[in-house]
Parts: structure tokens; sequence; C-alpha cells
């Protein structure tokens, strides 16, 4: 269980670049990583596109005003030269801008933390990835979600084979904020996913269906997707082609079949975020509008609802737990996870210690690198007409 003591020797000396004022994310960020205090401190930043607001923003956060810049470049060239500089940034910035600020980054000898989609192509993640080993740093992906402890059981229960072989995978995440145009031409955070030289190949895949997919492969580490046939449609037709809605099949590679729906024109859905595995047993099934359960499906027994911080569950699942039973808990504690296995990693790193990184399970890279793969292989598939292609460049080893 966690209870805020340190993980690693001090806190790291933090920075973002983005997540402003109006920025949609950056406030997640915050308070994943300032959770437990011990991990990061917020020491400067570079927050917003228009430096004065960014400046003022970065005040009023408590940030010392000499440490908040008009852009990262300036940031990484400044900070350099104190001792005291920063060591991890956050980006959390639209799409397009992660891979030119996460290269500089790590050329300025920093460890970064990305906002999923990683980059545009796999060729720029794989570029970055052998960067950042030749740099020694760490690059962490926040698939936010991901973070869940309960992903952690159903991760444990399979392997356990308490579900049987897997049959089925079937995963949704669908909202129904962008049902309309509207939003396109007022909401700057809905202008840009849907302008591909900002959003890059994809909308909903990119910014729903990573968090999904990524989940699916923390759940399920051993399943490998041989085909998938995808089949994407923008029903705004302005955003075309980026879709606002896909359906993606999937054919793994030991016989299990999987789909996935990503929309953002579920009109209404307020509870779209879904994961079920079933076995031949048995099934499991885990909402994030319901953070704190998992159902467990035997086939012909009642069903069961595995409960947050019980006893019963798992050691892996419950060394993430924060607040004890019977007290809720959701997509902060999530994030907050994340961030601290990003700290510990980049602890490891610094310190040489690979044993503690084979070990770890966190969003890394290769994870940001098979998101994009994802999109790729989606993509390619919905844009030859909805045909089943193989699935390309077989994922690395995931953690
Ligand atoms: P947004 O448009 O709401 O905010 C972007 C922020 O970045 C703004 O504060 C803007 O001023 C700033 N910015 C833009 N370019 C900059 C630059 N060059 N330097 C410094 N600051 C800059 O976008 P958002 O919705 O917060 O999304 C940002 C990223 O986070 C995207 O990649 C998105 O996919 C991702 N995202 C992830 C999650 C999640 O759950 N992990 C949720 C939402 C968004």
């Amino acid at each position: 269980m966690l209870n805020g003591e340190k993980k690693i020797a001090r806190p790291l000396r933090w920075a973002m670049v983005g997540g402003g004022r109006l920025g949609q994310v950056g406030y997640k960020h915050r308070i994943g990583a300032l959770r437990d205090n011990t991990a990061y401190q917020l020491v400067a930043g570079a927050f917003d596109i228009d430096s004065e607001r960014g400046k003022d923003f970065g005040i009023n956060l408590g940030v010392d005003e000499n440490r908040l810049y008009p852009n990262y470049k300036t940031m990484f060239a400044e900070e350099a030269k104190r001792e005291d500089g920063i060591e991890v940034i956050s980006i959390a910035t639209p799409n397009g801008t992660h891979y030119e600020i996460c290269k500089a980054a790590l050329e300025a000898g920093l460890h970064v933390i990305c906002e999923k989609p990683l980059f545009f192509t796999s060729e720029e993640g794989e570029e970055i990835k052998a960067l950042a080993e030749k740099k020694g740093k760490i690059v962490g992906v926040t698939y936010g979600f991901s973070g869940n402890q309960m992903l952690l059981q159903m991760r444990a229960m399979i392997e356990q084979g308490k579900i049987g072989e897997i049959r089925v995978v079937d995963l949704q995440y669908t909202h129904g904020f962008s049902a309309t145009e509207q939003g396109d031409k007022t909401n700057a955070a809905q202008k840009w996913r849907v302008d591909p030289k900002v959003a890059g190949p994809s909308f909903v895949l990119g910014d729903l269906s990573t968090h999904t997919y990524y989940m699916s492969e923390l759940i399920m580490p051993k399943m490998k997707i041989n085909r998938l046939l995808c089949d994407r449609q923008s029903f705004v037709g302005s955003r075309a082609p980026l879709e606002d809605n896909a359906f993606v099949f999937m054919q793994y590679e030991n016989g299990a079949v999987g789909r996935l729906w990503t929309s953002s024109i579920n009109a209404g859905c307020m509870d779209g975020h879904r994961i079920r595995i079933v076995g031949s047993k048995a099934s499991l099934e885990w909402w994030d509008s319901k953070p704190n359960e998992l159902k467990f499906e035997v086939q012909g027994e009642p069903i069961q609802t595995l409960i947050r911080a019980m006893p019963y569950l798992d050691e892996s699942c419950n060394a993430d737990e924060r607040l004890g039973a019977l007290h809720q808990e959701g997509l902060s504690e999530s994030w907050a996870n994340i961030y601290l296995k990003f700290a510990i990693a980049i602890d490891a790193k610094n310190r040489g210690d690979e044993e503690t990184l084979k070990n770890l399970v966190y969003p890394d890279i290769n994870a940001g690198i098979e998101g994009i793969r994802w999109i790729e292989n989606c993509v390619r598939s919905a844009d030859n007409g909805a045909v089943w292609v193989e699935y390309e460049n077989k994922k690395t080893v995931l953690v």
C-alpha cells in the first residue's frame, strides 16, 4: 500500500511544457506528479504557447518567476546552466509538437514524460527510443487511466489462468462530446484534434483508443495481434480524413478475436470506457466509470464483484492501493501511480539499476511506439477500404 512516503532518495526537479491555464490535460499531470510531494517538485515551466499567459499562470502555481520561460528551447538552455536545473519534463502540448520537444529535451539531457499519442510515426518513435538509450534517459507516456490497480488484478488473474484461454477481447472508449461540428470551430482543444497537421493521422484512434489499446496490452502482455481490420468514418464530414468514429476487429496469435469501438460522436454517452476479456472459463470486465470494481463472471456461477483494496486481491494490485477499503477513488490515483513509476524509472536509470527497470510495469517508450503502430495499422486497414491487414511491426517487449 502507498502512503506518500518517499520511494526514491529525493524528489525530481520537474518542469512542464504546455499544460497551461486553458489546457485540458495539464492539471492531471500536476495532480499526478505532485500527489505525494516525495517524487517530483515543480520548479520551472514553459506552460503556454502564449508566453505571458504562461508566465502569469506559473506564478499563480507558485513557480519561481525567474524559472518561467517564454518557450521550451529557452527553458532547456537556461536550466542547463543551473546546478539545481530541471531533470525531467512533461510534455502536455498538442500531438504535432511532441516529437520536436521530446527530441530537444533528450538532447538537453532530460528525462521525458510525454502525452499520447506519442508521435506521428513509429519511425519517429524508434529514433527517439535510440536517442533516449544513447542519453541514458527514460521516456514515459501518460496513458493516464492505466495506473488503475484493478487492471493489475486483471493481469494477475489472467496470468494465473482464472479465466482460462482468452477467446474474445471487447474494448470500447467512446463519448459524445464531438457529436456536432460546433466545437471544431469554437473550442481550441477540439480544433487541433481534427487538423491532421497537428493531430496526426487520426482523431479518435489516437485521442481515445491508444489508451484502451495500451490497457489491453497491460492486462494481456502475452497476447499479440496478428491481423486487424479497421473501418473508420467522419460523421462530421469536415473532419475527413480524420475519423470521429471507428470500429477495429482484431485477430490474435492464439486464435482469440477482438473488437474495439472508439468514437467521439456517441451522443449522450457518459460511460463509454470499458474492457471485457472473455476466457474459456470466465470473463473479467472493468469500466472506468466504476474504477473500484472488477466483475469476475465464472460460467455457471453467481457473478462476483471484486472490490478495490480488499485482501483477497493480488499483491501486485494492492501494492498500488492508496486509500484503503471503503474510500472511493478514480482517475487521479491512476495518474499518481503512473507518475510515481516514471520517477522510480528515472531514478533507477540515473543509478544504472537495470534490475528495477526490468521489473517495473509502466507505459514506457515501447508503449508509446505501440500506440503509434496501432494507429498506423488501423489507418492502413481503413484507408484500403476496411480490409484485413497483417499487423505490421509485431510488438517489442512491452514491460
Ligand atoms: P489543449 O489544446 O487543451 O492544451 C494545450 C496546451 O499546450 C495549452 O496550454 C497551450 O498553450 C500549450 N502549448 C501549445 N503549444 C505549445 C508550445 N509549443 N510550448 C508550450 N506550450 C504549448 O490540449 P490538451 O487537450 O490538453 O492536449 C494536450 C496533449 O495531451 C495532447 O497530446 C492530447 O492528446 C493529450 N491528452 C491526453 C489526455 C490523457 O488522458 N492522457 C487527456 C487529454 C489530452
